[in-house]
Order: C-alpha cells, then sequence, then structure tokens
C-alpha cells in the first residue's frame, strides 16, 4: 500500500464532494490537521474511520487501501492483494505508523487521580463507616504498543480499576482518557458503542459464544465493527495462522483447549484493531504451558500488531512478560516496575524483589511460580 497514494486519492474524493478539508474533518469528528496530514501521506486515517471515511467519500474499503478506483471486473483480484498488504501492514503498522517512530509514542491509555468508592457495602466487607475505597487516586500512562501488568493481592483493587477503564463501572474522583478521549463523561446509553469501538476484552472465562464456531466468533466482531463482508475471510485466515488456530476455526469452542480458546479471544479482540486490550487474569484457568503460549502471544500481538495491552494478574510468571508492572496494594500504586532490556527470568526476580519491599515480607501473599 502506498500511504501517499490513498492521501491523494482521500483529497481528489474530497474535492468531488467539494468539500474543503474543515468541512470532511467536522463530519469525523477530527481536527482539521488530521486530513491534512492524510492527505499529504504523513499519516493514515484511524481504523476507527476507515469506514465513516468511506461512507462519506462514497468508495470502498479496498479503494481507499489502493488509493484508486477499481473497476467491478478487477475487484476480486484487487481486493485479496490489497487486503493482504493491508494486512501486514494495517495490523503491523510499521509503514503506517512510521510517523511515530520519530516521536514518543503517544499514550493510548492517561489515568489521573482515579478513585473509586463503594458505599453502603454490606457488613463483613467494609473499612469502618460502611464504604470502600477500591481504588485510590490512582495516576498512570500507557503508551502505544506497550505491555502493561497489574498486580496485586485479591482485593486490592486491580478489576475494579479495570472495570473503571472498561467504562463498566464510573470513578468517584478523577480522569480516564483513552486515545485524547474523556471516558468518565459518555453516557451510560453509549458505553456499549465505546466499548465496541475501541476496547478489547480477554477474560479468565474465554467469553466466546458456544454456539458459535471459532471463525464464526472472530467473524462477528469484524461484522459488528462494519468491516466489508468480503474482507472478512482474508483477514481471519492471515491472522489465525499467527495465532496457530487456523486448524480449529470450524470448530466449536467446547471442541478445543482452554489455550486454544483463548487465542481465538485474543485474534478475536486485535482483529478489529482496539485503541487498548483490557485483560484479567487471562491466564487464570491454563495449565503453565498453555499460559506460556497465551503470554508470547500477547507480546507478539504488541510488537507485530503494535497493540497495547492492559493486564491484570496476581502471577509473577505472567507479569514477568510485560514491559512495565504497576504495583497495586489497598486500592493505590504503590510502586512501578520497568523491564528496560531485561529477560524474563532477570525481570521474574526483580518482581519478586519488588513484591517483597511492598508486603514487608518474602512472596507476601502472592502466588510465587518458577518461570
Ligand atoms: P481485586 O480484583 O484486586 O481482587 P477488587 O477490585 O475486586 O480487587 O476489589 C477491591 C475492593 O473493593 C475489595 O475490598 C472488594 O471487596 C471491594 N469491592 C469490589 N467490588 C465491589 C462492589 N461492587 N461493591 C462493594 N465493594 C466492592
Ligand atoms: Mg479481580
Amino acid at each position: 500500500m502506498n500511504q501517499i497514494k490513498t492521501g491523494a486519492f482521500i483529497s481528489e474524493r474530497r474535492r468531488a464532494k467539494g468539500w474543503t478539508q474543515s468541512q470532511l474533518a467536522e463530519k469525523l469528528g477530527i481536527t482539521d490537521k488530521a486530513v491534512s496530514k492524510w492527505e499529504t501521506g504523513r499519516s493514515m486515517p484511524d481504523l476507527s474511520l476507515f469506514v465513516p471515511l468511506c461512507t462519506l467519500l462514497g468508495i470502498t474499503l479496498n479503494e481507499l487501501f489502493a488509493g484508486e478506483r477499481i473497476a467491478e471486473e478487477n475487484l476480486k483480484e484487487k481486493a485479496d492483494e490489497v487486503l493482504m498488504e493491508v494486512l501486514a501492514s494495517w495490523l503491523g503498522c510499521d509503514k503506517w505508523e512510521s510517523k511515530e517512530c520519530d516521536t514518543a509514542p503517544y499514550n493510548v491509555l492517561e489515568v489521573e487521580n482515579v478513585s473509586k468508592l463503594y458505599e453502603n457495602v454490606p457488613a463483613g466487607r467494609e473499612m469502618g463507616n460502611n464504604s470502600v475505597l477500591a481504588v485510590n487516586n490512582v495516576s498512570f500512562r500507557i503508551p502505544h504498543g506497550s505491555f502493561v501488568g497489574i498486580m496485586g493481592a485479591s482485593g486490592s483493587g486491580k478489576t475494579t480499576l479495570l472495570n473503571l477503564i472498561a467504562t463498566i463501572d464510573k470513578p468517584t474522583n478523577g480522569m480516564i482518557r483513552v486515545s485524547g478521549q474523556n471516558i468518565i463523561n459518555i453516557p451510560e446509553a453509549d458505553t456499549a458503542e465505546f466499548r465496541r469501538r475501541h476496547l478489547g476484552f480477554i477474560f479468565q472465562e474465554y467469553n466466546l459464544l458456544d454456539n458459535l464456531t471459532i471463525y464464526e466468533n472472530i467473524a462477528l466482531a469484524l461484522t459488528i465493527k462494519e468491516v466489508p463482508k468480503k474482507s472478512i475471510r482474508p483477514m481471519i485466515q492471515s491472522l489465525s495462522e499467527k495465532l496457530d488456530i487456523s486448524a480449529i476455526l470450524d470448530k466449536f469452542p467446547y471442541e478445543v483447549s482452554g489455550g486454544q480458546r483463548q487465542r481465538c479471544a485474543c485474534a478475536r479482540a486485535i482483529v478489529v484493531s482496539p485503541d487498548i486490550i483490557l485483560a484479567d487474569e487471562p491466564n487464570g484457568a491454563l495449565d503453565s504451558r498453555a499460559a506460556r503460549q497465551l503470554l508470547d502471544t500477547f507480546v507478539m500481538l504488541c510488537r507485530e500488531y503494535s497493540a497495547t495491552i492492559l493486564m491484570v494478574t496476581h502471577d509473577v510468571m505472567a507479569a514477568s512478560y510485560c514491559d512495565k508492572i504497576l504495583f497495586m496494594k489497598d486500592g493505590e500504586i504503590k510502586a512501578s516496575l520497568n523491564r528496560e532490556q531485561e529477560n524474563k527470568h532477570a525481570f521474574f526476580a526483580d518482581i519478586l524483589k519488588k513484591i517483597e519491599w511492598i508486603e514487608g515480607e518474602r512472596y507476601g501473599v502472592f502466588e510465587a511460580v518458577n518461570p
């Protein structure tokens, strides 16, 4: 794919509609500068804008990627050729986002002074006056393309924090931005749409639909995101090869192993290119071999597909795959640890030391597993 050609094509189609760059930007709810950058080939539209942009310009996705009109009779051949390129570079992002390479990566997630107070908690769970401060004045940022872990003992507030970021719950105080958008004030009725457009989820319990095949489970995510039908199969085929699930695409979730189901959940999460993937104890139900394969998959998604992943875990082995760890205790982030250039084993040892320091005792209440 040629970014400059695509940019020139956007420019040409915009003029044909009689719109200025500002008018197009306004229709898409973005800045004029973004449109100007696309048109001069300096950047590509955000994935979430592909469909609305094509609809506005009256072109197909394939035409956008090819940077030209595609005659009906060449459609099949051209579409396949373009899609393969798209898969290689769009999900891989190395060409499209080369602009990011010169500058520091932007923060996909910004959490500022976030607290969550649960009031009127049933007796037995409260800390004093019937309330629990599950998350206490937490701030952190997650750069694009990184794999960040949140560790903490049971009850330290990990799931609450993840639910706040997932718009499943609202904070009592503070600000959360996903790709620059403040998500705190999204009306309740719009949260499902926001999650569908911007977030990917991988939970312990797989969350696959049992009466759909693995293929259909992944395809469903693309259909919801309005990806054209003919693009779906090549996208899924290419991604499943990477995730080693091509052989099981026609099986139902109950016919495959836990590890395969989780890799299918990964495929479903990444294929729609969410801003961030949220994973809560994703390896919790897996044996150690399947867990390692899943964690390797996460690392691969970050490196090769520029995914940004935030994973909650209490497992040191799982955490040792991350680029950075945030340590939670009693609702607060007590410390953080960057992996820098260390290998997994050295990082594993550092994580243990940090936990020891936080807990003031060897291994504390975390589960220690050898890497
Ligand atoms: P973790 O995921 O680290 O185990 P949680 O976020 O689930 O921790 O819980 C943090 C604290 O908040 C705990 O004390 C828990 O009892 C409390 N909590 C979690 N959810 C609720 C809720 N819906 N209502 C009241 N208290 C809650
Ligand atoms: Mg939890």
